[in-house]
């Protein structure tokens, strides 16, 4: 576990080493260096640490030691803060540094006004897709999050406002409150969420993370059928006594989305045998404009999973051929 290093400090001139002192973005991306984008500095960084070039503690440095120690503690203010509680002083020692899972780019179809696919149901920011294609830049995960938060509001008000309300369907009130109980319900042979969350963040860590390939990521999915299958059924907490603010059990519910979420990133990722952005195949290393600017889009028939694929709309920007 550790914090998170701000992308500044590359754009100010950060440079990026590994245990031998070597420079070694000049031998993945010798033009753009530490500036090249964030997948391919995430998957440089995690190169060198899979071969053996990382530090003891399983990572690259960072080193900003060659900077003006001024414009350090100005322009890196937080950065510099930070570290000092730690007991680092990163203008005189580099920052160790590893690759970890910060954003998710699917999510939610939406249209403009950020409708979704479900009548008076509005989302924004990052539980939406296509905002950012297939890999986000640094930063604007908060201007979505202006720009759609802002839509999503006034859209929403407007359709409440020319609405009223519809009779609530008492039979899907009953099923819910089934499904939560049998989570709540007491039982001698329960997995507790945590354990069910640990095992899916190493398998998705390992298998659909920065590097993917068939095997990966069908062994991924084998672990997440057998989490429904096995697991799931067995979902329990400790605390049955109250549902009220009941942390474990909204832990237990969140489980269960978080192994749709795996399910559908798994299944997208073995359906698009190239590779884009964030989702690198080695398997399928090149990027595949000929056939791949398609987005894949997920929903459920009779509670069966089935796809479509769908053109990306191409406005100003024309892809390479
Ligand atoms: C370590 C880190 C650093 C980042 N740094 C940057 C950065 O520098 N610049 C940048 O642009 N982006 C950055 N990002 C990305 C950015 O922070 C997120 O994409 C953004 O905060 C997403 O905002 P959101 O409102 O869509 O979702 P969230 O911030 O996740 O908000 C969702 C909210 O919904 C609540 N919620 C969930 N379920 C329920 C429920 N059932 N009922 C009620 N409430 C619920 C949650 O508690 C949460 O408060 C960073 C992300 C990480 C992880």
């Amino acid at each position: 576990r550790g914090i998170l290093v701000t992308e500044a400090v590359r754009g100010e001139g950060g440079i990026l080493l590994n245990i031998k002192g070597e420079r070694f973005m000049k031998r993945y991306n010798p033009k753009l260096m530490e500036l090249a984008g964030r997948d391919a500095v995430a998957r440089a960084n995690w190169t060198e640490i899979m071969e053996g070039r990382g530090t003891e503690h399983g990572g690259v440095y960072l080193s900003v030691t060659h900077l003006d120690p001024e414009l350090v503690k100005t322009r890196l203010k937080t950065m510099y803060k930070q570290f000092l509680l730690a007991g680092i002083d990163i203008t005189k020692e580099p920052m160790e540094v590893s690759p970890g899972a910060h954003y998710y780019m699917g999510g939610i179809r939406i249209n403009i006004k950020t409708e979704t696919g479900v009548k008076g149901l509005f989302a924004s920011g990052e539980e939406t897709a296509g905002v950012h294609g297939a890999n986000r830049l640094g930063g604007n995960s908060l201007i979505d999050t202006q720009v759609f938060g802002k839509r999503s509001g006034e859209y929403a008000a407007k359709f409440a406002k020319s609405e009223t309300f519809h009779p609530i369907d008492l039979k899907q009130v009953e099923e819910e409150q089934k499904r939560i109980l049998s989570i709540a319900k007491e039982k001698s042979d329960k997995i507790r969420p945590v354990k069910i969350r640990e095992q899916l963040c190493e398998v998705m860590w390992e298998n659909a993370g920065i590097f993917r390939d068939e095997n990966k990521l069908s062994s991924a999915l084998s672990f997440i059928e057998k989490a429904k299958e096995q697991m799931l059924p067995k979902l329990g907490i400790c605390d049955t006594t109250t549902w009220r603010y009941n942390k474990e059990l909204i832990e237990a519910l969140e489980t269960i989305n978080l192994i749709k979420v795996a399910e559908l990133l798994v299944r997208s990722a073995l359906i698009r045998t190239e590779s884009r952005g964030a989702h690198y195949r080695t398997d399928y290393p090149k990027t595949d404009n000929k056939n791949w600017l398609k987005h894949i889009v997920w929903h459920l028939e009779d509670g069966v999973l089935k796809y479509r694929f769908e053109p990306v709309k191409i406005t100003l920007e024309k892809p390479p051929q």
